[in-house]
């Protein structure tokens, strides 16, 4: 089985944890370098992306988390972790800090306050059929996408919601609240080939 972990400082951490484990995953909960080290995958959850910022640097996992991230541990962020993952962020708080990793610009709460939470049916060309329901909330949008980075899904105007870049993973939308399971099995058949498991 594989041991992945959910990043545990803040956020809907319970609801990955509820989808990696129906999945057949072994699923930890991260909070310190050396949980960290045990895991061959990490979610980062939805949330608050400045809080986890702050928590993750005042248990010392900032950096362990990059460092994993430079040599190649799978990451799935969702949202709040999506920002996390961003090299870039705009509208972030004063001082707010991202682990990086993935050549994008993310602006943070994209969606303005009228809608701040909505869903909608998303195509997926790397998940096939049927559409992916997808909710935002307070969501951020993926504004730059680098070299090598893959758009994954775009809303109807164009405008990018889920990117993939070799181990790293990011939607701006939740798929750990709607039953969607095949982001999750996206990323842990990353994990299995990241682990060189069959
Ligand atoms: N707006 C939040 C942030 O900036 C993200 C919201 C979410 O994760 N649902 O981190």
């Amino acid at each position: 089985r594989l041991r992945v972990g959910v990043l545990a400082l803040q956020g809907d951490v319970r609801e990955h944890v509820r989808v990696l484990t129906s999945l057949g995953a072994d699923v930890d909960l991260v909070r310190r370098p050396e949980e960290l080290s045990r895991v061959e995958g990490l979610v980062i959850p939805g949330g608050e992306s400045s809080v986890i910022d702050k928590l993750s640097r005042a248990f010392g996992m900032q950096h362990p988390i990059r460092e994993a991230i430079r040599s190649g541990l799978p990451v799935y962020g969702t949202c709040a972790g999506l920002i996390l993952l961003a090299d870039r962020i705009t509208d972030g708080i004063e001082g707010q800090e991202t682990f990086g990793g993935l050549d994008v610009t993310v602006r943070r709460n994209a969606f303005g306050s009228q809608v701040e939470s909505f869903e909608t049916d998303l195509d997926v060309p790397a998940l096939g059929e049927p559409p992916v329901h997808a909710v935002f909330i307070r969501a951020p949008l993926v504004e730059e996408v680098g070299q090598g980075v893959e758009p994954l899904a775009t809303l109807d105007d164009g405008r990018v919601v889920a990117v993939r870049s070799g181990s790293l993973l990011g939607t701006s939308f939740h798929p750990e609240v709607t039953g969607e399971l095949r982001f999750h099995e996206l990323f842990l058949d990353t994990v299995r080939a990241a682990a060189g498991r069959n």
